[in-house]
């Protein structure tokens, strides 16, 4: 006995949950979303979205800091956290507003409660009243997505330690903060915090930040951090704080002896799936041997008729990668005989200042694939547009495929650090995923002048020829 009947059911409305429905419905499925919290999800309310709010007010901050060199007088910039916070709010609320109204539009059902899975295609859902509900589909996915990871040591309390979940919603900035984890997320809250006057620390356990970036694209944020006084400790063990007795800040200890006093420490150390709660075992879903859902290239866990996507399954913890495999399963659902997702071409964006975007292989990851490669790199230091708007630091690197006459042939990835680059690398992503040559891409016109010139520039040298480096 069921209370309702849907074609799909998805626990999770966060971008892998509410991009199967949206899509599904678009292809006439009648869909549910069962959701304990906020459709959304991380993305919109504790992720992408608002991290990237907050590196506006940055940047903005950092344009009226350095008006004056552009003739304009603006006086010291000073900084209204809570006018910070609400602007966020209020760009989360229009996002909001709009995501409902198009999951209403659709006719997708949103069931409000925490969901999981019962015996034969049924989903429970455990409502907030109490109330209970039996929902049952020929087809269920899994987005339940995932939470921030923590370490030993670190209880956090929402003040003095804080993880994403929390410094989104903090009432003060600190004078000063050590932010353990220099990947993605850990470099963004830095610089983010850093800009606007936090004295920043970032521990870092591996040999450098933004692990996965090519070398160089790393190196160009670490001596950009350096320059805005963001210090950076890589190849450290945390240990432990202690905090002072009125609780003002804390002591983390790091390295071999080591010490910072902080009044805040971010904990951003990576996240791990949520599993939890959803009777996986009883339905025989098999977690693969890091704790993600385990799946198959079409997203099928082991169990007949239900799927996964998004950060709950061992795929790039993205946003969009999450919608990638929502509208993927959909497809597999309709008997489309979709193509497996690669991920080897997924688009990265980190939005730290100077910011970072790339796609496909690093020059390291080529070589270990067995290519004979050659390498490109070009500087926003020689570029107009860059010039005029003063963010010099960064750069270009495109790695090919080395041709017999030691020209660049296919590209096989591009990497770039710098102003806006995470808006230059569409047609870098393009090139990488449509397999392009060099000569391909350097046979195109870059309009002039743009930042985007760039990435011709550094195609154009692997060419054998270029203009202007
Ligand atoms: P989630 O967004 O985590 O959504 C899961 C949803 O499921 C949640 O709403 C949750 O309440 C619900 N749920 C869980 N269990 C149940 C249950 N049993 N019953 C009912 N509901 C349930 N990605 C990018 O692509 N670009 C970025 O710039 C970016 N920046 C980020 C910045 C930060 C600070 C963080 C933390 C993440 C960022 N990400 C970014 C990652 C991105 O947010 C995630 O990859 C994305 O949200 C994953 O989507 P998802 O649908 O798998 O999971
Ligand atoms: P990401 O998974 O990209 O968000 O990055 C998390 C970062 O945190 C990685 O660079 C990890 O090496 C780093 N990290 C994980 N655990 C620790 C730790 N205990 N101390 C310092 N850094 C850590």
């Amino acid at each position: 006995m069921s209370d309702a009947q849907h074609d799909v059911i998805v626990i999770g409305g966060g971008p892998g949950g509410y991009a199967a429905a949206l899509y599904g419905a678009s292809a006439g499925l009648d869909v549910a979303v069962v959701e304990q919290h906020k459709v959304g999800g991380t993305c919109l309310h504790v992720g992408c979205i608002p991290a990237k709010e907050l590196l506006e007010a940055a940047a903005v901050y950092r344009t009226v800091a350095g008006a004056a060199e552009f003739g304009v007088s603006a006086g010291e910039p000073s900084l209204d956290w809570s006018a910070v916070l609400d602007r966020k709010q209020q760009v989360i609320d229009k996002m909001m507003a709009g995501l409902s109204s198009v999951i209403k539009q659709r006719k997708v059902t949103v069931y409000p409660g925490v969901g999981s899975l019962g015996p034969s295609g049924t989903v429970q859902v455990a409502a907030a009243d109490g109330s209970g509900l039996t929902l049952l589909a020929g087809s269920i996915i899994l987005a339940s997505g995932s939470v921030p990871r923590t370490i030993g040591g670190f209880d956090v309390d929402g003040e003095l330690v804080v993880t994403s979940d929390e410094l989104f919603s903090i009432s003060r900035l600190p004078a000063s903060a050590a932010v353990i984890g220099g990947g993605a997320i850990g470099c963004e809250f830095a610089s983010m915090m850093g800009d606007l006057g936090t004295e920043v620390t970032v521990l870092e356990a591996l040999p450098n930040i933004l692990t996965g970036c090519d070398t160089e694209v790393a190196k160009t944020v670490r001596r950009s951090f350096r320059k805005r006084g963001i210090e950076v400790h890589t190849g450290v063990t945390v240990h432990g704080h202690e905090p002072r007795p009125d609780r003002s800040g804390t002591v983390v200890s790091f390295g071999e002896g080591k010490q910072v006093d902080v009044e805040m420490v971010v904990v951003a150390v990576g996240r791990r799936p949520r599993t939890e709660g959803l009777g996986l075992e009883a339905a025989g879903i098999e977690l693969d041997g890091r704790g993600f859902v385990a799946v198959d290239d079409r997203c099928r866990t082991t169990a007949p008729g239900v799927w996964a996507v998004g950060d709950v399954v061992d795929s790039p913890q993205l946003a969009h990668t999450a919608f990638a495999e929502g509208m993927l399963v959909i497809r597999d659902i309709l008997g489309e005989d979709p193509n497996p997702l690669d991920y080897h071409g997924t688009p990265w964006c980190i939005y730290c200042h100077p910011e970072v975007a790339f796609a496909g292989h690093t020059e390291q990851s080529a070589v270990d694939a067995g290519f004979d490669v050659v390498t490109s790199i070009h500087r926003y230091m020689a570029n107009g547009r860059a010039q005029i708007l003063g963010e010099t630091d960064g750069l270009v690197k495109v790695v090919a495929e080395k041709q017999a006459d030691g020209t660049g042939g296919r590209i096989l990835g591009v990497h770039m650090a710098g102003p806006w680059v995470t808006e230059q690398l569409g047609q870098a992503y393009l090139a990488v995923n449509w397999e392009a040559t060099a000569a391909d891409v350097a046979g195109l016109i870059q309009p002039h002048p743009t930042m985007s010139e760039l990435f011709g520039e550094t195609v154009l040298s692997l060419t054998g020829r270029s203009l202007h480096g």
